[in-house]
């Protein structure tokens, strides 16, 4: 098996495939402060296995478009979303987020939890802001400095890893430049980083080795995730997720 299929078996059978939490999530939502009732279309643009898009299909009367280019993790996002009563809120699409089929204007919010970095912060604001009708909301996870400076280690790794990663004033600059008004921004939380992400896979290890036969292929996926959980562990002062909540600007 090569190693993205490996990387997909490793994270399909987790509840969230990056750090994040329902409680985040809804704080989120709150901070876009909508008549919850309203009904609302949106996207959810690399939803993976479906963590935001349950939690907003549960708290809002929506349509949810979950859009990944993973169809393995759609299929389980539709098994639980027939599990939590909410499917007929939420179809999904296999897309590739750089290429999307939607109609300029055609949601009230684009959300996007852990996922935006595959297109880039600037290029996925920029780019999906068509799809927002006037004063849409965009919701976005971003990896993020929280600190103005820090180690050179931890500087390195992301230097290599995602070169775009910023602080939070460099992002609320973006959204800015790129026609929104920013209206909230938080720093997740330690616990959406352990306990609902890197636990559960740690968890996971054993059974990802076993079911994989143990190859050093399958070797290499589990020691670069250690690597990254070290990583964090050494240096969660630095650096976590924002969250952004913008609405687009009518006029731009
Ligand atoms: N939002 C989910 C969550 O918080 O659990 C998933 C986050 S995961 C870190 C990033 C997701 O983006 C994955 O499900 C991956 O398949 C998807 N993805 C990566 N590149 C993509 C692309 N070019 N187009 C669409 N989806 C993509």
């Amino acid at each position: 098996m090569d190693d993205f299929r490996l990387l997909i078996d490793l994270h399909k059978h987790a509840l969230r495939q990056g750090p994040g939490g329902d409680a985040e999530t809804t704080l989120a939502l709150d901070l876009c402060m909508l008549d919850k009732t309203e009904p609302l279309k949106i996207a959810d643009i690399g939803c993976g296995t479906g963590a935001s898009t349950l939690t907003l299909a549960r708290q809002l009367n929506a349509t949810i478009t979950a859009v990944d280019f993973l169809r393995e993790f759609l299929d389980v996002l539709e098994n639980r979303a027939t599990k939590a009563d909410v499917s007929e809120k939420i179809s999904t699409l296999q897309s590739s987020m750089e290429n999307l089929p939607f109609d300029v204007e055609e949601y009230d919010m684009i959300w996007s939890e852990g996922a935006i970095y595959n297109i880039g912060f600037e290029k996925g604001i920029n780019d999906w802001r068509r799809y927002l009708k006037p004063g849409g909301l965009m919701v976005a996870s971003e990896i993020t400095w929280t600190t103005g400076g820090r180690p050179s280690e931890l500087q390195h790794y992301w230097d290599n890893e995602y070169p775009e990663i910023d602080v939070a004033s460099s992002n609320i600059s973006i959204l800015e430049k790129c026609g929104y008004s920013p209206i909230g921004y938080f720093v997740l939380p330690e616990h959406c980083w352990t306990d609902n992400y890197y636990t559960p896979m740690q968890e996971r290890f054993d059974d990802f080795l076993r079911r994989n036969g143990n190859t050093n292929e399958a070797r290499a996926i589990v020691e670069s995730e250690t690597k990254e959980i070290k990583l964090y562990n050494k240096y969660k002062d630095y650096i976590s997720y924002g969250m952004y909540v913008a609405s687009k600007q009518p006029w731009s």
